[in-house]
């Protein structure tokens, strides 16, 4: 195999946005992945991308997101451009629920000029008239958007071969070879890679890598099912409350989402998943009782006993990298991420410490994210 500027280790949505951005900037890379492409967690999603400002950031954390938000209708726009793949992005607005009793997050938005507004029961009558609105107050999110998880992957994959991407798929890593504190190749099933720089987006199969670099921190799979559902209901906002999610996606179809459940890497789905998908849909929204369950699925999340991404230079290794650990977060933190890569690969100033997501879990600043989902 011909040696390369960088090889990429995974395929997901965060692998496929860093092979873009880095490719867009000259460098030779390759893109390998163990199975055939887009299956895993980036293709299972929801696609929810919450709004956000990124010059008005608390913390590293939120910067992810809301420099993402800020990436997302450029990007859109570049890869139609590129391939003429629509990713669906579109600003379709959200409105989360929170329980009267609860504190929501309402002074960190306002401190990053995030637009939300709190709607009453008489408004929300004109927004949805559907939702049942219970014991929650209600917030409005117009910038709030989504992306089609399947269509966003084939954009990146189709951008990043017209930029000269070489992909392997169906090609397991399976160790690294070092010399002190260099990596000289990957080790494969089919034989070895060779290239100056080695970027590990593995999900939740990360842990041997940072096993093998002494990293503590430990990523595990979270699994999340999912449902689709048809109805004829109009709807068009997201709605969120606490971990669960109703994405309306056009054209009578809405995604609902989703369980957490720490089963391994069983990436199979369960009668009782959709039993509580379909009631939590039905509790926010009574009319789906008749609607018509087309299609379950799951995923795994690569969850973080850090409770934030890894993202940056392995400790060990001059020449290795890592992003992994985005949990809940990956496709709304993706092209945020893949900025970090570039920046420190190109040795750029980015505004934030590009190696904040490689330190200790005793992070200063509050972690808390804006938004759940
Ligand atoms: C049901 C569900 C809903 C979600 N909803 C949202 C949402 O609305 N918004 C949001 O931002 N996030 C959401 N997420 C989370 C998001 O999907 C993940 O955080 C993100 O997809 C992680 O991307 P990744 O590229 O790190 O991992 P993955 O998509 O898992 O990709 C990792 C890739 O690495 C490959 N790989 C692993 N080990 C090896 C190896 N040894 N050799 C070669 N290849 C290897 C795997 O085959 C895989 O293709 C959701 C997740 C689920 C499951």
């Amino acid at each position: 195999m011909e040696s390369q500027d960088v090889i990429i280790v995974g395929a997901g949505v965060i692998g496929l946005n860093t092979a873009y951005e880095l490719a867009k900037n000259k460098f030779k890379v390759s893109l390998v992945d163990q199975f055939l492409p887009y299956r895993k967690a980036s293709w299972a999603g929801a696609g929810i991308i919450p709004p956000g400002n990124p010059n008005l950031a608390a913390n590293p954390i939120n910067w992810l997101r809301a420099k993402s938000s800020a990436i997302f209708p450029a990007l859109s726009a570049e890869l139609l451009q590129c391939t003429n793949i629509n990713n669906g992005y579109s600003k379709c607005g959200g409105l989360e629920l929170t329980p009267f009793y609860e504190e929501s997050n309402e002074l960190g938005w306002a401190k990053e000029h995030i637009v939300f507004e709190r709607i009453n029961s008489l408004d929300l009558k004109t927004l949805n008239p559907h939702l049942n609105p219970r014991d929650y107050k209600t917030t409005y999110f117009p910038e709030m958007a989504q992306i089609r998880n399947p269509r966003h992957l084939k954009a990146l994959a189709e951008s990043c071969k017209l930029l000269g991407v070489r992909f392997y798929n169906d090609c397991k890593i399976t160790g690294i070879m070092k010399k002190g504190g260099r990596v000289l190749g990957l080790e494969s099933e089919t034989g070895i890679f060779t290239a100056d720089q080695f970027i590990i987006t593995a999900g939740p199969w990360s842990a041997d890598f940072l096993k093998h670099e002494g990293i503590e921190t430990q990523i595990f799979p979270v699994r999340g099912q999912m449902l689709l559902l048809q109805s004829p209901l109009p709807l068009k906002e997201i709605i969120l409350k606490d971990k669960h999610y109703i994405v309306p996606r056009g054209e009578g179809l809405v995604l609902v989402g989703s369980t957490e459940e720490e089963v391994g890497f069983n990436g199979g789905t369960t009668a009782e998943g959709k039993e509580h998908l379909f009631k939590i849909a039905c509790d926010l929204i009574p009319e789906f009782s008749n609607a018509k369950i087309i299609e379950q699925w799951s995923g795994l999340r690569p969850g973080s006993s850090k409770s934030t991404p890894l993202i940056g230079k392995s400790p060990a290794s001059d020449n290795l990298y890592f992003a992994t650990g985005h949990f809940r977060q990956g496709l709304q933190t993706s092209p945020a991420t893949a900025l970090i890569l570039k920046s420190i690969l190109m040795h750029e100033e980015l505004g934030i410490d590009n190696q904040y997501f490689m330190k200790s879990s005793e992070q200063t600043e509050p972690n808390k994210p804006l938004f759940q989902s």
